[in-house]
């Protein structure tokens, strides 16, 4: 038993070094059967996985996900279809594969940023992090409820319950901002004055406007989610530029109207591409004091951590009249933004991790999502409450609603 445990344990070491484990190699296969015969008991007598000896806790968290699921033999947990409407459990599947977003909830981070705030009431959080660790800790195999959560959406955003034909982006949009307004480490919003920052350079006004951000909006979801936009106003009379520095939580993207499919870089360019604002729309020029025809153009002035992109498959009025299923190419590893940065030299590749997709037309349709899990890097289809694994050349399809990316840099894979 002790040399064999040794064995198991390096290769617990060895695997658990790259955070993540290749399913289907010769290893795993040995491994989940050692796993199986013999320290199924082990682990939970010693509690193998709380010792500090042997792992650090990234290490830990992510093996003992693994484990969990090896011995098991399930990983991933679906939602019941009993309460939630298909656009959440989308959504909500998509942010429990967020892997900093599920370790936040995991190690209940969320409980210190909720002290340090001294706030009484933090129901929203407190119930997505119970769903997150039900998700990712429960024993059965069952299908989990998420009706607690679902109470609290009701509270907190009524407009959410009741019809399916919601959108999923909209929906994204209000839950990570609750849940940023109740884990904000600042309770005390600044009430500084406006700054002028035109008399210092560009790059440092998009730095200084970020803290200037940071001051009153600063949380675990701003530093995963929240990256800064630069728009550049360009007079074509003096050739005056004013530029504007905001934050952005995502990024809709227009489907350049085509008859065959566009890539995302297409969508991406149509996004950034020179705006000329002329005739109602002209803007006053600071340096002609007069409305000039002026030219109007985005930039990425700080990447964020987690990129969501939004495709804009649906026309921007309340009521939805149509729906692009144009089928935009989208790379699932290696998406290199450089080009749409302020400044080019920055690192700005990102991996694919998570989709919202939307079948059905703009009137009725269906809600899924598509997730690599971030222990073994395999991909999964969740539909309500059926879950089951699927192969990355699946994951492209015109039903592609709202992509996850994640920052190469903070990359499992
Ligand atoms: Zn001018």
């Amino acid at each position: 038993m002790a040399s064999l445990l040794a064995a198991v344990i390096s290769l617990v070491e060895k695997f658990g070094k790259n955070l993540s484990f290749k399913v289907g190699t010769k290893g795993i296969i040995i491994f989940s059967f050692l796993l199986k015969l013999k320290l199924k008991c082990f682990i939970k007598k010693k509690n193998l996985l709380h010792s500090d000896v042997l792992f650090n806790t990234e290490e830990k968290i992510c093996c003992y996900f693994c484990l969990r699921g090896l011995l098991s033999n399930h990983l991933i947990l679906p939602f019941s279809n009993v309460s939630l409407q298909c656009f959440m459990n989308s959504i909500l599947q998509c942010l429990s594969n967020t892997h900093d977003l599920r370790d936040y909830c995991l190690r209940n981070t969320h409980h210190t940023d909720l002290n340090n705030n001294c706030r009484a009431k933090a129901v929203l959080m407190e119930e997505f992090a119970k769903l997150t660790q039900s998700l990712w800790t429960s024993a059965s195999s069952e299908a989990i409820s998420p009706s607690d959560f679902k109470m609290q959406i009701q509270k907190y955003a009524p407009r959410f319950v009741g019809y399916n034909q919601q959108d999923a982006q909209e929906f994204l949009r209000f839950l990570l901002d609750g849940l940023h307004n109740e884990v904000n480490r600042v309770t005390v919003k600044p009430r500084s004055p406006m700054e002028d920052f035109d008399h210092v350079s560009d790059d440092e006004k998009g730095k200084r406007m970020w803290n200037k951000y940071l001051e009153s909006e600063n949380s675990k979801v701003v530093d995963l989610f929240v990256g800064q936009l630069k728009s550049s106003l360009t007079c074509n009379e003096c050739g005056f530029c004013s530029t504007v520095f905001d934050p952005f939580w995502d990024l809709s993207l227009p489907i350049a109207k085509t008859s065959g499919e566009v890539s995302l870089m297409d969508c991406l360019r149509l996004f950034t591409r020179e705006d000329v604002l002329d005739g109602n729309e002209r803007p006053t020029c600071h340096r002609c004091k007069t409305r000039r025809k002026c030219t109007k153009k985005f930039t990425i002035q700080k990447f964020p951590k987690i990129l969501v992109l939004h495709l804009k498959r649906f026309s921007e009025c309340r009521v939805r009249t149509s729906k692009l299923s144009t089928f935009v190419n989208f790379p699932l590893k290696e998406l290199d933004l450089r080009e749409f940065a302020s400044d080019n030299s920055v690192n700005a590749v990102y991996n694919l991790y998570a989709v919202s997709n939307h079948t059905g037309s703009s009137l009725g349709g269906h809600y899924t999502a598509y997730c690599r899990n971030p222990c073994i890097g395999e991909w999964y289809t969740y539909n309500d409450s059926r879950v089951s694994p699927m192969s990355s050349s699946q994951v492209r399809s015109s039903d592609a609603y709202v992509l996850f990316y994640e920052s190469a840099a903070s990359s499992r894979m």
